[in-house]
């Protein structure tokens, strides 16, 4: 790598290191666990044609809430952060609620919300998008509804690519057919 590339990318990590020091000294919440598994089952259900769905993964951070409450936070290095409405209803951060109170982070926890905090953006603090608790909804039932609705397309034979809000940070926009890189994947 030439030097002044390195020496850009060392900043740019300097930069976002600096921002996530300031946003833990003025978060108020308690650290409960880093890089933590979760591992739950959303039994079958009418709704999910009779399909049991597992989600697992693993949160960036786990921390409680001065009311006792469990909150997931996602740490993006990515140059782009999702809008406040778009956060609101973040599938991913819709899982992470789901599964902590499916009991993937200790039984009969209860969620207070999860975050997105973005370290990576042009902003000079950490961007910080919030999903409210799961509880303060009027349908609390609407995350789980979404991860089903997801299971049911990722087990469906063919998947469609639709161009969104996330193309622009996406992992895998290389690879995917819109992006005019990708192709179609057949057997
Ligand atoms: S780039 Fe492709 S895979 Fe990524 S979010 Fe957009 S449509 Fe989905």
């Amino acid at each position: 790598m030439a030097r002044w590339l390195g020496q850009r990318e060392r900043d740019r990590a300097e930069k976002m290191v600096d921002k996530l020091l300031s946003w833990l000294g003025s978060n108020p919440r308690e650290q409960v666990a880093i890089e933590q598994e979760f591992d739950v089952r959303l039994g079958p259900t009418e709704a999910s044609a009779g399909r049991a769905v597992q989600v697992r993964g693993r949160v960036d951070r786990l921390e409680r809430d001065a009311k006792g409450r469990l909150v997931v936070v996602d740490l993006k290095t990515g140059a782009g952060a999702p809008s406040a409405e778009d956060a609101a209803a973040h599938p991913q951060l819709a899982a992470y609620q789901v599964a902590v109170e499916e009991g993937g982070f200790g039984p009969g926890e209860v969620s207070g919300g999860a975050e997105i905090v973005a370290v990576g953006t042009s902003h000079a603090a950490a961007a910080v998008r919030v999903q409210p608790p799961l509880g303060d909804s009027e349908d609390p039932a609407w995350a789980e509804g979404l991860v089903r609705d997801a299971a049911a397309a990722m087990a469906a034979s063919t998947f469609r690519a639709v161009v969104n809000d996330s193309c622009p940070y996406c992992a895998v926009n290389t690879s995917c057919p819109l992006s005019g890189k990708g192709r179609q994947v057949t057997r």
